[in-house]
């Protein structure tokens, strides 16, 4: 999730004309029949705040938003992490609060359409949801504040089926730096590093998106298992601090772990960025108009955000950033970390998605692009969910064996 649209542009009241995005990009039979029978898992998925909507209905195929169950069965889709998010800002009882009933609303979707998902906690279960054609419904709590500094907290999201935790979001907390704040903790604090050890204890993976570079490093040298950047892409390609440098990269591979690649316009286009930067007026027009639409509903937010600039950059009023920057960040991944090491986080319903990728349907081209670019079968498994399951089952030996320890 990204809060406050902190990419966007300028004098656009009144040009939101419903432009229709780039039309869907055609796709090799040999890359729907591997996207059909692979393992596709998106390890950062944010619909959890339409979900919170009583009026949204997850089974009925949607005109705005990323992601339903329609769209997901049609891209493809095994496996998917939703968000559970709530403002860095909102703190104490009333975080726990906000992040008890978001994980009671993926649990009750999962409850009420037992035909099309299934909560799922271990790979294994993922594995299973596919051999019974459903979609396998996982959880990854995006914050570290929604637990204070509360372990028991923390046990009661993993005991609900919460498999990762991100340990900040764009603010730092009490025992963990942000990389879109100021260093408070030098990384992390000892607190911090328990709250780690105590995940790897649990069987949750730590989750290293929207930490600093110095939280970063702290939690390699501190955990035991492999970890994860649930949505976070290439910071050689551009240059936003929620992105890994390739030091990084190569630090999560010798760890084990993988980097989800986000497919946000301002995390992929580094032509974006500049021109963001370039008209720092525009962030305050475009909140506006998202407000005006939208008042304090998260669900419709982030809905309207990814619309409205859409629709700009159709209009050439921001520059176009195209979906296949997405396959040149996984390609870069590959190039530093190996194929082993990356993987899908999109961060739909939570960002503004580039032209051509606008809902999850588009996936498959993803997959048509590595094989047009000579990534074998096997390989092209491995980024579409199997490193992720890998990461998965890794997580759970070593909750395993610190159990009998
Ligand atoms: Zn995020």
């Amino acid at each position: 999730m990204l809060r406050a649209l902190s990419f966007l542009f300028v004098c656009l009241l009144g040009v939101f004309a419903m432009t229709v995005s780039t039309s869907a990009q055609s796709v090799s039979d040999k890359a729907k029949k591997l996207q059909s029978s692979s393992i596709v898992i998106d390890t950062h998925d944010d619909t959890t705040q339409r979900l919170l909507d009583p009026k949204f209905d997850i089974a009925a195929r949607h005109t705005d938003g990323n992601i339903d169950i329609p769209r997901m069965r049609d891209g493809g889709l095994s496996a998917v992490f939703f968000s559970i998010w709530i403002s860095g800002k909102i703190l104490g009882p009333e975080a726990m609060k906000q992040a008890l009933d978001q994980i009671d609303a993926v649990r009750e979707t999962v409850r009420k359409h037992p035909s099309d998902l299934v909560l799922a906690t271990t790979a294994e279960d993922v594995r299973d949801a596919k051999t019974h054609g459903k979609i396998a419904a996982l959880m990854g709590v995006e914050g570290g504040h929604m637990m204070g500094n509360d372990l028991s907290v923390l046990r009661t999201f993993a005991a609900l089926g919460v498999r990762y935790m991100t340990l900040t979001h764009m603010e730092n907390n009490e025992w963990a730096d942000s990389s879109t704040a100021k260093p408070e903790h030098n990384g992390l604090t000892d607190f911090g590093k328990e709250v780690v050890r105590e995940m790897n204890r649990l069987g949750m993976i730590v989750d290293i998106s929207h930490v600093s570079d110095k939280t970063f490093y702290d939690v390699i040298a501190t955990s035991k298992a492999p970890v994860f950047a649930s949505h976070s892409s290439c910071r050689s390609i551009c240059n936003a601090a929620r992105n890994m440098t390739d030091d990084m990269i190569r630090a999560l591979s010798s760890n084990g772990g993988v980097i989800q690649i986000n497919y946000h316009v301002g995390f992929l286009s580094q032509e974006f960025r500049d021109f963001e930067a370039a008209h720092p007026e525009a962030e305050k027009e475009i909140n506006e108009e998202v407000k005006k639409r939208c008042g304090n509903n998260e669900g419709c937010t982030s809905v309207a955000g990814d619309q409205v600039v859409r629709d700009l950059m159709n209009s050439g009023k921001l520059p176009k950033v195209d979906w296949s920057l997405i396959v040149d960040h996984i390609d870069h991944a590959v190039k530093v970390a190996g194929v082993d090491h990356v993987g899908l986080g999109s961060d739909f319903d939570g960002a503004v998605m580039p032209l051509g990728m606008q809902d999850v349907t588009h996936i498959p081209q993803i997959t048509d692009a590595l094989l047009k670019k000579g990534y074998s079968e096997s390989d092209t498994r491995k980024i579409l969910g199997e490193n992720t399951l890998r990461v998965l089952s890794e997580v759970q030996r070593v909750s395993r064996d610190l159990h009998s320890h």
